[in-house]
């Protein structure tokens, strides 16, 4: 069976529930670094058609496909979304505007080139918005869609954030079946580059079939990689999401996510290699079985001090915390390559 099969015939089991298409699937403040300074941001899901290749089965690891709408948005409702986000940040003097389709923004055939004109033009017209970020998959990125977004930004910083997970594309397609290829995101980054659109490269600690030991050097390559196309690398710690195939292997104990003991070591490692390259991580989850976790006793404070970092990046935040299960970590890295990718611990 192939992975996108494996993918899909769970997809077919669960179904999107209804729910109200003027309504973002999700929206929420935080802060982030804008050109070294923090600033405020505000980050958007909006509803749309879904993305079209998780539809079709896609990410091994991915349950935002059941985010999207049962029935396309409309323009209206696209405005509706836009304004109940926007009102989390009414008193911001200035922010940064994060925008996620749990797809791509760029791809017509999931959001309409009109709502994409709205949502732009709204942002583009609020004085207090300091910067625009939007994800796509790199395949929909081209000259003529980034200068109509330039067009409307006009002097406003803009950013394409990509999942590009791994630099390895064997890795991208047999443990994530991410479907597009290093070359595609290369390719995407450089049109950015060209209109002078920054790139924020998003990367996944610990796929299915990787050892906790063979996850951490998979990333630190990539950022290695990756480095020369981006202007800042965020690296999202893989968690056990409802309705996917990792979800299912994690319930036959055959995975688990990784240790924040291995995300603290390697942008220990990353910033020592790349000083002036903002790299970040935000530990979605942490200390949850079914997150990136170390024992109960540490696992909150080291997921403070990751996100400290993020804010600082002062590798000196990463050695604020310590704890015995270090050990254990320690040995997991050392055994754990001898197990075929099963966890040897839960
Ligand atoms: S991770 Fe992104 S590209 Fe993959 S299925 Fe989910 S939304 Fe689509
Ligand atoms: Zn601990």
């Amino acid at each position: 069976m192939s992975l996108n099969k494996a993918v899909l015939d769970i997809r077919q089991r669960i179904k999107v529930r209804p729910s109200p298409t003027n309504v973002p699937a999700a929206s929420w403040t935080g802060s982030d670094l804008v050109n070294g300074v923090e600033t405020k941001t505000l980050t958007m899901i909006f509803k749309t058609a879904g993305c079209r290749w998780g539809k079709a089965g896609g990410c091994t690891m991915c349950g935002y496909v059941y985010d999207c709408a049962s029935e396309p948005p409309t323009l209206e409702d696209y405005k509706a979304q836009l304004e109940k986000a926007m009102k989390k940040a009414e008193n911001f003097p200035e922010l940064m505007i994060k925008i996620f389709t749990s797809g791509s923004f760029l791809d017509d055939k999931e959001v309409p080139l009109e709502a994409r004109h709205i949502i732009l033009e709204a942002l583009a017209a609020d004085p207090r918005v300091v910067k625009v970020l939007v994800e796509t998959r790199p395949g929909f990125v081209s000259d003529e869609n980034v200068q109509d977004c330039l067009d409307i930004m006009r002097e406003k910083p803009f950013e394409l954030a990509f999942g590009l997970e791994t630099s390895s594309d064997r890795i991208r397609k047999d443990s994530i079946n991410k479907g597009f290829s290093f070359r595609d995101f290369v390719r995407a980054a450089e049109i950015a580059k060209k209109h002078g659109v920054t790139v924020k490269t998003y990367l996944m600690l610990k796929p299915l079939f990787l050892s906790e030991k063979q996850a951490m050097e998979d990333i630190l390559h990539s950022i290695d990689d990756a480095a020369p196309y981006s202007d800042t690398i965020s690296i999202n710690l893989c968690n056990v999401q409802k309705g996917t195939l990792v979800e299912s292997l994690w319930e036959k104990g055959q995975y688990r996510p990784p240790w924040l003991w291995s995300i603290v070591e390697i942008l220990k490692q990353a910033k020592a290699a790349h000083p002036e390259l903002p790299m970040m991580s935000d530990p979605v989850g942490a200390g949850s079985k079914r997150g990136p976790h170390n024992c109960k006793i540490c696992s909150r404070d080291v997921a403070d001090e990751i996100r400290e970092f993020s804010l600082t990046q002062d590798p000196a935040d990463l050695e604020k915390v310590d704890c015995g299960c270090k050990e254990l970590w320690k040995k997991v890295l050392e055994i754990e390559d001898f197990t075929y990718g099963t966890p040897i611990l839960e």
